[in-house]
């Protein structure tokens, strides 16, 4: 091909049969989201762009309107109409947002946007007549999980659909020399595990010198997962352009003490942006807390398959990788068709459960906390936790897999002596979340306050006891900015009038149309309607 001058990126490039079909075939069927519009959204920072209600508004150029059409997105979520606007106007972005509320095209929409707006960069220019060994994106976006990452750069490849843009992504895992000689064709926007990509670095494939865009999706995953080291060692000790020279942007749905630290290193001047109630669970979904005792637990699940029906998707977390290789066999034995995912399964097998999952051959999936963190599952309708994780965020990440997107949900949850280490911060979060709490379990709860007092909760924890724990932590206390702390001796004091926020009353108790209409009472899944809660 010769080059007849820089070419222009804003421009549809030809359509592809296969390629639309391949990236559209399965999309999206039109999710009604008129009544989450009553989410409650504080956006806090200097100079806040104001929200859109349309992807029109935006004026996000040719290529994504026709991609966004395509996709069968009407309208944009709430954080979407947020965060759009916020990153079109080159502000750097902390967002906390509840699971399945639409943070992937929120920042890949608004980013692409920019790419193709902005067009090809000068040293790509220089770059075409020399080797592609070593590539420089213009993006990169960082997520905990190989799925995660995969599905991220699934959107990105539609959202890039008919464009110049190439979007690439790498995880460990899986083959490198694959995933090395993928690089090479082009890479634009890079979506990547941490150690992978510090990998790719220390390979020398590719070079962070011309990041324009960084994002941390599921920020406080990947802390939880150990990855703190990798991403300072990409974010800031490499050959990235520093922060404030380049637009940063995080995702997370809760919003601890470490976040804090993180975004006051790595943002600059940001906006930050709370959707919902952020760190809770929504009232679309059912919270079921049984007592079983660990040698009734088998059976007690097959009850529940039973009564769910065949075709919807249930999804079981147990503790340990051991556990869940033991009850996939179980099942398996029993006749119901299952599959299984923990890490010590290889990229191939985790796929190939994943796509059985989806498709509903396998309509059960056994799964580690940590293998299923970030999946974006459709329509699963129950999540039980087989084993009780040890903490309540845990617990949120869980039971955030149902109930996605306006689609009701069902969490049922075995309880016994061995979880009682929880059982403060459930009866706390049922209370929130309007469920029903039995009173045996009120009373194991009521047993641990008097025992163990105040002490044992760490206090940054303390995101369930009636007020919002996700705040923005610059308007709390005297510190400003650089307050280090979180948590609860900020929330007490009162807010700075120098940034406007609203009262600590904020409505995100009020819950707004968010659910109020569903009962508590349990009902098998089978017994959901199949429309979503909120009529479409
Ligand atoms: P999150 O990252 O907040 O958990 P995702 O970005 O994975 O959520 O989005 C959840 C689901 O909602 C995805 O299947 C996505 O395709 C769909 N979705 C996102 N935005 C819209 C929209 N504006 N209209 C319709 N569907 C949407
Ligand atoms: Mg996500």
């Amino acid at each position: 091909m010769r080059e007849e001058g820089p070419a222009d990126w804003s421009k549809l490039l030809a359509p592809n049969d296969r390629l639309e079909k391949e990236l559209f075939g399965n999309s999206n069927t039109g999710i009604n989201f008129d009544k989450y519009e009553d989410i409650p959204v504080e956006a806090t920072g200097e100079d806040c762009p104001t929200n859109v209600e349309s992807f029109a508004e935006l004026e996000l150029g040719e290529i994504i309107m026709n991609n966004v059409a395509m996709s069968k997105y009407d309208k944009p979520t709430p954080v979407q109409k947020h965060a759009m606007p916020i990153i079109k106007k080159k502000r750097d972005l902390m967002a906390c947002a509840q699971t399945g509320s639409g943070k992937t095209a929120s920042f890949l929409v608004p980013i692409l946007s920019q790419m193709f707006e902005e067009g090809q960069p000068e040293f790509l220019r220089e770059q075409t007549n020399r080797n592609n060994r070593k590539q420089y994106p213009i993006a990169l976006v960082l997520a905990p999980t190989r799925e995660l990452a995969s599905q991220i750069w699934e959107e990105a490849r539609k959202f890039a659909y008919r464009s110049h843009v190439r979007p690439c992504v790498v995880y460990g895992g899986a083959d490198i020399g694959a995933q090395m000689r993928d690089l090479q064709k082009g890479c634009h926007l890079l979506v990547a595990t941490p150690g992978r990509l510090v990998d790719m670095l220390e390979r020398g494939k590719v070079g962070l010198d011309h990041i324009r865009f960084v994002v941390l999706d599921e920020a406080d995953r990947m802390l939880d997962m150990g990855f703190e080291p990798q991403i300072r060692r990409i974010v800031e000790k490499d050959t990235m352009p520093p922060t404030g020279k380049r637009r940063t942007l995080m995702f997370s749905a809760t919003f601890p003490k470490e976040i804090q630290i993180l975004a006051r290193d790595f943002l600059h001047n940001y906006i930050f942006l709370a959707v919902g109630r952020v760190g809770s669970t929504s009232e679309n979904i059912t919270q079921k807390v049984v007592w079983v005792e660990e040698n009734d637990k088998r059976s007690f699940l097959l009850d529940l398959l039973n009564a769910s029906g065949p075709e919807s998707l249930t999804l079981v977390f147990v503790e340990t990788k051991k556990g869940a290789d033991a009850l996939d066999n179980f099942l398996y034995n029993e006749g119901y068709p299952s599959a299984c995912i923990h890490g010590d399964r290889s990229q191939k097998e985790r796929e190939e459960a994943l796509r059985n999952f989806r498709s509903g051959k396998t309509p059960v999936l056994v799964a580690t906390a940590v293998a299923a963190r970030g999946l974006d599952i459709p329509n699963v309708k129950h999540v039980i936790n087989f084993d009780l994780p040890s903490d309540i965020e845990e617990y949120v990440h869980r039971i955030g897999r149902t109930g996605r997107v306006g689609n009701l949900g069902l969490a049922t949850s075995f309880f016994n002596e061995k979880n009682k280490n929880i059982v403060r911060d459930m009866v706390d979060l049922l209370i929130e979340a309007k469920q029903e709490v039995p009173s045996w379990i009120e009373s194991i709860a009521y047993e641990a306050r008097s025992m163990g007092g105040s002490g044992r909760r760490p206090q940054n924890k303390s995101r369930f006891g009636g007020s919002f724990g996700s705040r923005d932590y610059r308007q709390m206390g005297a510190g400003g900015g650089g307050t280090r702390g979180g948590g609860n001796q900020m929330r007490s004091n009162p807010m700075p009038q120098a940034f406007g926020g609203a009262p600590m009353g904020y409505g995100f108790h009020q819950g707004g149309g968010y659910g109020g209409s569903y009962g508590g009472a349990y009902h098998a899944p089978a017994a959901h309607p199949a429309h979503d809660w909120w009529g479409s």
